[in-house]
């Protein structure tokens, strides 16, 4: 028998709409620049940036209703509302049609950002693992499997403090779900327990200067998927 010199963590799981089960999480892969009009309020151009994928470990997990701590080492702390893909089952170079196969199921999730980090590891040409990457940076709902259907379309928005502050719908994604998943399956094998954060659309408070603080409640909302409230502490 394995010994180890500390005791391993537990796995990181997530919770399951309608069981006890838990989904273990294997990795969380993010798709960035996939709703245009979120392109355009980073400064950027949909036309000639294509989506991107980034991620986060999978211990940067928060389940819906806890408290998220506010980052460390930011003064511009961003949500971003985002539909997760849990993957039941893996493989590489997986064919758009037949992606949605691999889909265990759905849940809402919030993308956290340290944007102010995320601009200065831009301007640098730097990485983006401490301004997306941090910890209890990736708040994911209960997800839903897909027994209740696939997504094509479905309105989603973002509530703080009961404010809306990002709303639109799953049909304005650049990259939808299949083509997600084919594209990253053809830069890494995929895996049963991966999370897929989808992208966010406009909306992330940029214009209005409106940084999450400590005491803000933060839910989002996708149709047909569900809801997660965190509170920020
Ligand atoms: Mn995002």
């Amino acid at each position: 028998m394995t010994s180890y010199v500390f005791p391993p963590r537990p796995p990181v799981s997530v919770a399951i709409e309608g069981t006890s089960d838990r989904f273990p999480v294997h990795r969380i892969y993010c798709v960035g620049r996939n709703y245009a009009d979120h392109v355009r309020e980073m400064g950027g151009d949909p036309r000639r940036e294509a989506p991107i994928f980034f991620s986060k470990p999978a211990d940067a997990v928060v389940e819906s209703g806890a408290p998220v701590p506010y980052p460390q080492r930011s003064k511009d702390f961003h949500h971003e509302i985002e539909l997760v893909v849990a993957l039941g089952r893996g493989g590489r170079d997986i064919s758009a049609d037949r992606a949605l196969e691999h889909v265990f199921g759905y849940a809402a999730g919030n993308d956290l950002t340290r944007r102010d980090l995320q601009h200065a590891a831009k301007q640098r040409g730097e990485p983006w693992d401490v301004a997306k990457g941090f910890d209890r940076s990736a708040p994911v709902a209960a997800i839903r499997p897909v027994s209740h259907g696939h997504l094509t379309q479905g309105r989603i928005w973002l509530k703080v403090n009961g404010t809306l502050r990002q709303e639109s719908d799953l049909e304005h994604m650049l990259w939808k779900v299949p083509q997600i998943i084919a594209e990253l399956s053809a830069l890494f094998e995929l895996r049963p327990g991966d999370l897929i954060f989808t992208g966010t659309p406009a909306g992330v408070g940029l214009a209005r200067k409106e940084f999450l603080k400590a005491g803000d409640v933060v839910k989002v909302w996708v149709e047909g998927v569900g809801t997660l409230v965190n509170p920020m502490a």
